[in-house]
């Protein structure tokens, strides 16, 4: 019953600091991944790289990831908690009609997780020609961005209206669909090398036998420690930790348990601070 009610309290700690940020920061994603794309638009013109705003949102995201693993993407972006919302009405449709909407299987994940990469490719090397306008005013999120923000899209943007409208069918089918499979920010963080202060891991040595509750209650289908390679894929959402009847999920090296209280609020209150007054 503890246990129960120590998951209720943290997930409510996520979720309101969730909201905090949704509303204080809602384009702080899109800033961030400005920054990738300004940087080929300098570099096929032989420009030197700057680090204006959207680079330095960029550079010091980059960074937390490798400090506190992908927590941003967890507990602080505007887009994938747009996800969470638009997934968690979703189940909550399903509980009360009875009706299951289709599920992605397991090993199309995986696969589809290798989309992103592409989206990133594809965007640089448009970016890098020229085309940055296009790639503006086709994508989801910045239309997004510009919704969150109160500001008027331009008449143009009906192909990013569409796009957002499908990202948003996807949210419903699966957990965090953008974020897994499209999101050419996360496929950045994704490739990023995590210190132990912020690398999730399992006690093998403690867990049942043939158990794999945790692999099948991640949205990313990781089961940490058999999925190196994957690793970046966690977007600290958790719900591995919340599964494991056992308590066997913890930070590498951490005197804190992933989702101890003090700290995630001293990480939420580094990156509010750092993105609202230093940036
Ligand atoms: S993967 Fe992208 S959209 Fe999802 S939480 Fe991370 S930055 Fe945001
Ligand atoms: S369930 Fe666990 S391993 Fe999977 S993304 Fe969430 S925190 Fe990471
Ligand atoms: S849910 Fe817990 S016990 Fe089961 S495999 Fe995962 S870490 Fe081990």
């Amino acid at each position: 019953m503890d246990r129960v009610r120590a998951r209720k309290r943290t997930e409510l700690l996520r979720n309101i600091i969730q909201i905090i940020f949704f509303f204080i920061f809602p384009s702080a994603f899109s800033s961030a991944f400005a920054a990738v794309k300004e940087t080929a638009a300098a570099l096929s013109q032989g420009a030197p790289l700057s680090l204006g705003p959207f680079a330095r949102i960029c550079l010091f995201l980059l960074a937390f990831t490798v400090i506190a693993g992908r927590f941003f993407c967890g507990y602080a972006c505007a887009f994938g908690t747009l996800g969470d919302g638009v997934y968690m009405l979703s189940r909550s449709i399903q509980k009360k009609t009875g009706k299951k909407f289709p599920k992605i299987p397991v090993k199309a994940v995986k696969y589809l997780q290798l989309v992103k990469y592409v989206v990133l490719g594809g965007i640089f090397v448009l970016c890098f020609i020229g085309e940055q306008e296009t790639v503006n005013r086709n994508s989801p999120w910045t239309l997004f961005s510009l919704l969150i923000s109160l500001k008027a899209p331009s008449s143009d943007m009906i192909a990013a209206g569409i796009l957002l409208l499908l990202t948003v069918v996807g949210m419903a089918l699966q957990s965090r669909f953008f974020c897994q499979f499209l999101c050419p920010m996360g496929a950045l963080f994704s490739l990023m090398p995590v210190l132990p202060s912020g690398q999730l891991v399992r006690d093998s040595e403690n867990c049942i036998h043939g158990c794999s509750i945790c692999e099948r209650a991640c949205p990313a289908a990781l089961k940490l420690g058999d999925d190196d390679l994957r690793e970046g894929e966690c977007i600290r959402c958790n719900k591995c930790l919340h599964a494991c009847p056992r308590g066997n999920i913890k930070l590498k090296l951490s005197a804190f348990s992933p989702d101890s209280p003090a700290w995630v609020v001293i990480q939420a209150a580094v990156l509010l601070l750092v993105l609202k007054f230093v940036i």
